[in-house]
């Protein structure tokens, strides 16, 4: 691990400061440090190299509050744990409490900050070996995973200079809720759309956001809970072992069904398919007027799977491209999620005891 300075703050102005100061004078910027439970890996594995910590777990971002116009403000330093448990958070906004469940472990969902689970990076392989070539680590080497070991990889908006998909659980949920990211800098402050949020790889896969390096997230706002929402939503996570493993892919759904039986709003996002949550608007507006049932469901995952394509590079034939078993196996996710949405079933994980296996609670 490299030196760096190290800067506890209480404040947010004095946070951005010492930003704006750290990365005026150092060739190697600074970053801001709460939970860590992602940044100091990195820096273990000699994958980040910052100039300086600034420690921000004083500044006065950790609440979770109603919003004037009936959403939730989410801190950026509330922890993920604290976020699933909040009663407002169960009450209306019960697939985010499922997708938080659904990530890492007790251990570590009780140390992630918000803020910093939306800025982790990959789980790709051979990113996480700094001695190998990787586009994402090391700009302009290659990236190994196109004609390598490819299995966890993405199917969506891919490019040659990258295949990697993003990690979270918790972002598929904010992207299905239509969260709007709050950052401040010493420049000011602005709101980012959850869909302009992170980025695709294109020719530039080692920027992983519209974030500057320079900006922090102070808050996550959600917006007024869709009706229905509550009860008819799920995240259903597919992993390679029962706990504690990022997800191979997922999907949040969230529907609003008329009394008629029908569909008002539908949401489906995507998770580990792609470098972003994958959100696909038109295909999940072909929902809307129609029966909640297994046939309009199959139309939506047609729909979303036809742009899907099995990452890897030129020679490499897609039948043979270590990810090809995900696009049918999305396809089947996405039906059995909205199933699992339709009958009020909010997550295949188990972390909700009974009501994940669709029964009553006691
Ligand atoms: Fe690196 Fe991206 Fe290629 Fe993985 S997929 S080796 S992160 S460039």
């Amino acid at each position: 691990m490299n030196p760096f300075h190290y800067t506890a703050c209480t404040d947010i102005d004095s946070a951005l400061a010492a930003m704006a100061s750290h990365n005026g004078t150092n060739p190697c910027q600074a970053r801001f440090v709460a939970g860590g439970t992602n940044l100091i890996d990195l820096m273990k594995e000699r994958l980040a190299h910052p100039s300086a910590l600034i420690d921000i777990n004083g500044l006065p971002l950790a609440d979770i509050a109603p919003t004037d116009d009936g959403g939730l403000r989410l801190g950026a330093l509330a922890r993920n744990a604290d976020t699933a448990d909040h009663p407002l958070v169960r009450a209306r906004y019960p697939l985010l409490r499922a997708a938080i469940l659904a990530g890492a472990s007790p251990q570590l969902r009780n140390m992630a900050s918000n803020g910093g689970n939306l800025l982790q990076r990959t789980r790709c392989y051979y990113f996480y070996d700094a001695d190998v070539p990787c586009n994402k680590h090391t700009p302009g080497s290659g990236c190994p995973a196109t004609k390598g070991l490819a299995r966890q990889h993405a199917i969506f908006g891919a490019s040659t200079h990258c295949i990697a998909t993003h990690p979270s659980d918790m972002c598929v949920a904010l992207a299905a809720l239509e969260a709007v990211v709050h950052v401040q800098s010493v420049r000011g402050r602005r709101a980012i759309p959850f869909a302009t949020f992170h980025r695709l790889p294109e020719d530039r896969p080692e920027v992983d956001t519209t974030l500057a390096p320079d900006e922090l997230i102070t808050h996550i706002d959600l917006p007024p809970a869709q009706p229905g929402f509550a009860v008819h939503s799920t995240y259903l996570k597919l992993r390679e072992r029962a706990s504690y493993a990022f997800a191979m892919m997922s999907v949040a759904a969230a529907l609003d069904i008329g009394e008629d039986g029908r569909v008002r709003t539908a949401r489906v996002v995507l998770g580990g398919v792609a470098h972003k949550p994958w959100r696909n608007v038109p295909a999940e507006s072909l929902l809307v007027g129609k029966v909640a049932e297994r046939a309009s469901f199959m139309a939506v995952a047609d729909a979303v799977m036809a742009d899907a394509r099995p990452a890897g590079g030129p020679g490499v034939p897609e039948s043979s491209r270590g990810n090809s078993w995900k696009i049918p196996m999305a396809h089947r996710a996405i039906v059995r999620a909205l199933e699992m949405a339709t009958q009020g079933i909010p997550s295949n994980t188990g972390e909700d005891g009974a009501r994940c296996r669709g029964e009553q609670p006691a």
